[in-house]
């Protein structure tokens, strides 16, 4: 797909913290509130791609323009990962990805379709591909 092809239909942004931070994350919640978002629920721990305890933000596109400036003045040092929904779970969390803060190391695998998954043990187990059906 050609890139201006593609759609965004909406944004993700997903704020990381340790233990010793979540004061932090709970300020910068607080300040999210007075957008249109829709805040996740906490992660201590870290969950799919995320390899750190975070939270999730939900905008819509014309919401980006305020979230973001305000994530850049108010984000306590905390690293932040904003990405794009296009449908396109791997490409939107490392080509289409927007870091503030330091960049992590996500596990991109866990967001590949399961039948990739399937596909890489069975590459594995045999050394090669095997036609699954
Ligand atoms: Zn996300």
């Amino acid at each position: 797909m050609k890139a201006d092809t593609i759609e965004i239909v909406g944004f993700h942004a997903h704020i990381y913290f340790d233990t010793d931070r979540r004061d932090a994350a709970a300020r910068v919640r607080e300040g999210l509130a007075q957008f249109e978002v829709q805040l996740g629920r906490w992660h201590d721990k870290p969950i799919g791609p995320h390899p750190q305890g975070m939270y999730q933000v939900a905008f819509s596109p014309p919401q980006f323009g305020k979230v973001v400036p305000w994530l850049m003045l108010h984000r306590e040092g905390l690293n932040i990962l904003v990405h794009p929904e296009t449908g396109d779970d791997v490409a939107d969390h490392t080509l289409h990805s927007l870091w503030l803060g330091e960049k992590l190391e996500l596990n991109v695998e866990v967001l590949r379709p399961r039948t990739t998954s399937v596909r890489f043990y069975i590459i594995a187990q045999c050394g090669e591909w095997m036609f699954l059906g």
